[in-house]
């Protein structure tokens, strides 16, 4: 059993003020893997005064100087790839194999790209008689959920670090772990006391103090839309900035004259991938009504074939937490209730696993826009299949929604592929099967939350501008 007893503040390993512990359950074997000391708002206090007093020598050191630790924090994450995946793979169920190359490889490349983004803040523009000028934002808070916990860790600890921010950071309660190893790194590399500091805890504590803290100037979560309201309730007397990635029921428009299986089968792992526990999944594929029952011949095979479990040979583990198990469970008999017609899957746990938190990956067809399950975010590995009349009816049925985070289109080809993906009211889409950029900004409209991760869109949310007027 892993014991983390200790946070890291001021460039130090210290005991919290408080002596609460959280065991941390590993979802495939369903044993405690860890137990995980839970901070609190006094902790909060001390990060965020070490993160203040670092501010003025990080905001203004050299670009060079971030750039060379954000490198030496990416050749340290190199190492210790084995030890990220462990890390991930115990705490929230993924596949090692699967771990290593969507949890963990992915962010380090993204961690690498971030060095050569700190000298983007030497950039100055002339506007008339003025002088815009960036300048780091303050003391960040940032909040990660548990889906992709080092994915979500990079989106906001790299750009703040190339924009000369210093932080607080709350990994979620259910995976801490690999937050404890970059705090590792960080301490190796020697990145100056006081500019990274992590508080382990709960949301309503934690998460809560962080929020509120009148020292902190800019808050990024990511999570529940629940929690992404919560955050910025309580950040508003405090006039900070808030980033919020939140929620999504993404569309997925699949035309007559697309390649069908392909489209079908990029439709299914996509969902599947991390067994749906992903805020960008494609969960509504809209289909032409006269193709459905081809479609759901061509999703059920591909459903079926996947593999669940922890060996090489899987691609989906199990949910995240019993917890969450029995919430997809509930929707997918909401799903029968409401009239959707389920072609595979359910609610039973998966013979060949009998421990764990798996649920099968299940396939509704028939499904109405207004259905609960159309509507809600299920976050596990089930899709929804849905008829359409028209084009005009696939865009219409496609922004019916109260999120708007990622959306995909396959078509014939890609230009008429483009001409639906800009009818989509979605701050990402994927056309023709396209796979995930780190290069790209990433983040939602409406529901779906306030601001971009990753690329350079990621960097402007950790910036200030200074106009200075020159007589
Ligand atoms: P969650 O909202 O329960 O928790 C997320 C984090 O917020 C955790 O660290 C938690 O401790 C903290 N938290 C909870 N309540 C809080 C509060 N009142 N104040 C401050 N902090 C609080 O979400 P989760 O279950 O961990 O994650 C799943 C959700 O995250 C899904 O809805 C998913 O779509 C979303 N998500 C969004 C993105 C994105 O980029 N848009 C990415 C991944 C996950």
């Amino acid at each position: 059993m892993i014991e983390k007893t200790e946070l890291y503040i001021n460039g130090a390993w210290v005991a919290s003020s408080g002596s609460e512990l959280a065991q941390v359950i590993n979802p495939a074997t369903e044993q405690p893997v860890a137990v995980v000391t839970m901070g609190t708002a006094e902790d909060v206090d001390k990060a965020v005064l070490a993160a203040r007093a670092a501010f003025a020598s990080w905001s203004t050191s050299d670009s060079c100087v971030r750039r060379d630790f954000i490198t030496a924090i990416y050749q340290a994450m190199l190492r210790r790839q084995d030890d990220l995946v462990e890390a991930i793979s115990t705490t929230m169920g993924c596949p090692p194999h699967i771990a290593a190359s969507i949890q963990v490889a992915g962010p380090t490349e993204a961690m690498g790209q971030y060095a050569q983004r700190a000298q983007l803040m030497d950039q100055e523009q002339q506007a008339g008689h003025s002088r815009i000028v960036r300048e780091a934002v303050g003391v960040c808070g940032l909040i990660s959920p548990w889906n992709y916990p080092l994915h979500q860790f990079v989106a906001k600890v790299a750009p703040a670090l190339a924009a000369g921010c210093t932080m607080v950071v709350k990994p979620s309660e259910q995976t801490p772990l690999q937050d404890f190893i970059m705090a590792e790194i960080f301490d190796e590399v020697g990145l100056p006391a006081g500019v990274f500091n992590m508080v382990p805890g709960f949301g309503a504590s934690v998460g809560n103090a962080i929020s509120q803290h009148p020292d902190i100037d800019l808050v990024s979560f990511t999570g529940s839309v629940a929690g992404g309201v919560a955050v910025a309730t309580s950040a508003a007397p405090t006039v900070k900035r808030v980033t919020q990635e939140l929620g999504g029921k993404s569309p997925y428009i699949i035309t007559d004259s697309a390649d069908l299986k392909a489209a079908v089968n990029y439709g299914v792992d996509n969902v599947m991938l991390n067994s749906g526990q992903t805020c960008s999944a494609l969960t509504r594929m809209l289909v032409p009504k006269a193709l459905q029952e081809q479609v759901v011949a061509l999703a059920k095979h591909r459903a079926e074939s996947l593999v669940l479990g922890m060996d090489d040979e899987a691609f989906l583990g199990p949910l995240s937490s019993s917890i969450h198990r029995e919430r997809v469970r509930s929707y997918i008999n909401r799903g029968v209730e409401e009239g959707a017609r389920l072609v595979t899957g359910g609610i039973r746990q998966p013979e060949s696993q009998p421990t764990g938190f798996y649920v099968t990956p299940t396939l509704f067809a028939d499904v109405d826009n207004s259905m609960t399950i159309a509507r809600e975010e299920i976050f596990g590995p089930v899709l929804c299949i849905m008829p359409y009349d028209s084009l005009d009816d696939a865009i219409a049925i496609a922004n019916d929604s109260d999120y708007g985070l990622s959306s995909a289109v396959w078509a014939e080809d890609t230009e008429s592929a483009l001409v639906l993906a800009k009818q989509l009211r979605a701050g990402l889409s994927y056309v023709q099967g396209a796979g995930f950029n780190y290069e790209a900004p990433f983040g939602g409209y409406k529901r779906s939350g306030n601001g971009r991760e990753y690329g350079d869109a990621g960097l402007h949310e950790y910036i200030e501008l200074k106009s200075i007027q020159i007589a």
